[in-house]
């Protein structure tokens, strides 16, 4: 394999390198080109975000506080701990971006961002069945009750889910909530680093099998950075599906 890497200056202050990955031909003609990929000069590692202005708008306990329904959207669920923020800040590329979900009082909020104009992302509240109350649980069924029957701009959902647990009751209430508006659904089984590749696969079909084709499934990890190309085309595709 064979690295080309190129610099650039912008702005004077960050130096962005390019990196191109030729995979060198097995056969004569017989060549993968799997790059380019920008990094920022901070690590040398991260590629830059496809999102530099995403920004946090707003949150909201109830409909009136929800963001103007122009535009377009794509929720992101999780059942708490299932590793939401980090998938998040992998996807978005941009490390701390969804602390502000996790302050607390906010965590069984509806917080919006905005990507780039007119386009954003919405961290839906998840909550551990053994951490709250039966009102707690009404209140977020009749938020997200609220959110998914009143949002035009929604295009998609991505649903987080810890791949060593596989599907829970939450999950379950997700997939029912985006089936009973038709939206498109798209699974992170994440935290795949924690299984041997073989346990991570049987989880997969596992959690495929019960799905079939009312939902795409991918491994995920936050922490090796696995299958965050994949997210982000799929969270791009949805984006643009109405755009
Ligand atoms: P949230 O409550 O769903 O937003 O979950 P967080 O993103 O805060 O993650 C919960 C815990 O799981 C934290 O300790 C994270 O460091 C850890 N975690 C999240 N994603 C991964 C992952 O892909 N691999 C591993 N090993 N740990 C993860």
């Amino acid at each position: 394999m064979l690295f080309n890497r190129y610099f650039f200056t912008v702005d004077d202050a960050i130096v962005v390198i390019l990196d191109e990955c030729i995979i060198w031909p097995a056969w004569p003609g017989d060549h993968e080109f799997c790059g380019p990929k920008l990094y920022t000069e901070t690590d040398g590692h991260t590629p830059m975000s496809q999102y530099p202005d995403a920004q946090f708008l707003k949150s909201a306990n109830a409909r009136n506080q929800f963001v103007p329904d122009t535009g377009i959207e794509v929720a992101v669920a999780g059942r708490s701990n299932a590793g939401k923020s980090s998938a998040i800040n992998v996807i978005v590329n941009r490390r701390q971006f969804a602390r502000t979900s996790k302050t607390p009082g906010r965590t069984q909020l509806v917080n919006f961002f905005e990507l780039r104009e007119g386009q954003r992302l919405v961290d839906l509240p998840g909550y551990g069945f053994a951490q709250v109350s039966a009102a707690m649980r009404r209140h977020w069924g009749e938020l997200l009750t609220a959110y998914f029957e009143s949002r035009q701009s929604l295009a998609g959902l991505i649903l987080i889910v810890d791949i060593r647990r596989r599907l829970t009751d939450f999950d379950r209430r997700m997939i029912a909530f985006a089936e009973s508006v038709n939206l498109p659904i798209h699974i992170l089984l994440t935290k795949a680093d924690k299984l041997k590749k073989g346990q991570a696969a049987s989880a997969t079909l596992e959690v495929k099998r019960e799905l079939g084709d009312r939902a795409t499934v991918q491994q995920f990890s936050a922490l090796k950075r696995q299958g965050e190309q994949e997210a982000r085309e799929v969270l791009e595709g949805f984006l643009g599906a109405r755009g």
